[in-house]
């Protein structure tokens, strides 16, 4: 047992493929880590799985608590999963008394893309802002608002689900069940389907893009998208561009509700970094109400990357 004297807490990210557990200091450092692989079946076996990778590191160090980043509606309490669309057999369960009672230990819940937003505004590119928020861009878009420095949770698990918010009248239908969210014009897919939609509009130009993917755009992925655009190639430049139109006019919108002065974009999109972000910043300026009247809110890329759940989870058990 390593004795630290430091309070240190365990933050876990229970993602689609692995729970990730990591010991974390009150400087946002990971010691150590423990992973599983995610019981497909859920339920039970997922809840005892975060249990065990916890178990494993409270061997190896004492810590004050637990922070757990999960997908799902989470009570604004802390404690109650109220909905989980991604993971089976989790819906109403209270995991706060469930992993507490295994562990030994007090334990918080938190929403996946909360934990991260909290953890990039302790430790990442948000610090120091007490008005930030985070869109976390991958197949959907994830968000989470820190207010007056602090969390805004919501009262039933949905705040920060920013990429629901309705940006087309009868647009693409979401999964949601809703229609023209924004996440259907500005997230990780839908820089596919604008990929797609730009190969279509130019077939002559699209030869080397759709070389990456056999020829096909079906063999086409995000990481083809990217590599082809920082290498000047102009039709998937195009995707990013049509990208950053529907982000920064959505930017735009959410600043009259939450005036923001920091946007951290992280999820897998932001590998593109600045192909992404300087056309999103252009466009933020452009639909910007009362442009010119008052600054605009600074966009930068998350930088925890895939650590920002458990060392923002961690964080969250601290306070
Ligand atoms: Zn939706």
């Amino acid at each position: 047992m390593k004795e630290n004297l430091e309070k240190l807490s365990i933050g876990v990210d229970i993602g689609g493929t692995k729970v990730l557990g990591g010991v974390v200091d009150s400087q946002g450092k990971i010691l150590t880590t423990h992973r599983k692989d995610t019981p497909k079946q859920g339920g039970e076996a997922l809840t005892q799985t975060i249990a065990d990778v916890i178990n494993e590191l409270t061997q190896q160090y004492k810590v004050e608590g637990v922070g757990i980043s999960a997908a799902g509606f989470v009570s604004s309490d802390r404690k109650t999963m109220l909905a989980t669309p991604n993971i089976s057999g989790w819906n109403g369960i209270n995991l706060e008394n469930e992993i507490s009672i295994r562990v030994g230990l007090p334990v918080v819940i938190e929403n996946d893309a909360n934990a991260a937003a909290w953890g990039e505004s302790r430790y990442g590119a948000g610090r120091g802002q007490s008005q930030m928020m985070m869109l976390t861009i991958g197949t959907g878009i994830g968000g989470g608002i820190v207010v007056d420095g602090a969390l805004h949770r919501g009262a039933y698990g949905i705040a920060a689900e920013f990429g629901h918010l309705r940006v087309v009248p009868e647009g693409h239908l979401c999964g949601c069940g809703a229609r023209g969210c924004f996440e259907q014009y500005a997230s990780g897919n839908a820089l596919m389907r604008h990929a797609r939609e730009a190969i279509s509009a130019a077939p002559d130009a699209a030869h080397n893009l759709l070389a990456r993917g056999n020829g096909s755009i079906e063999g086409l992925t995000g990481k083809h998208i990217t590599e082809a655009a920082r290498e000047g190639d102009m039709v998937a430049l195009a995707a990013f561009n049509t990208t950053a139109q529907w982000l920064g006019a959505g930017i735009a919108s959410l600043s009259v509700l939450l005036d923001p002065a920091c946007v951290v974009i992280g999820g897998g999109v932001i590998d593109a970094g600045e192909i992404l972000l300087a056309p999103t910043r252009a466009a933020v300026e452009r639909y910007m109400p009362f442009q010119g009247k008052h600054p605009s809110p600074q966009i930068v890329a998350a930088e925890l990357g895939n650590d920002a759940g458990v060392v923002g989870a961690a964080d969250l058990a601290r306070n």
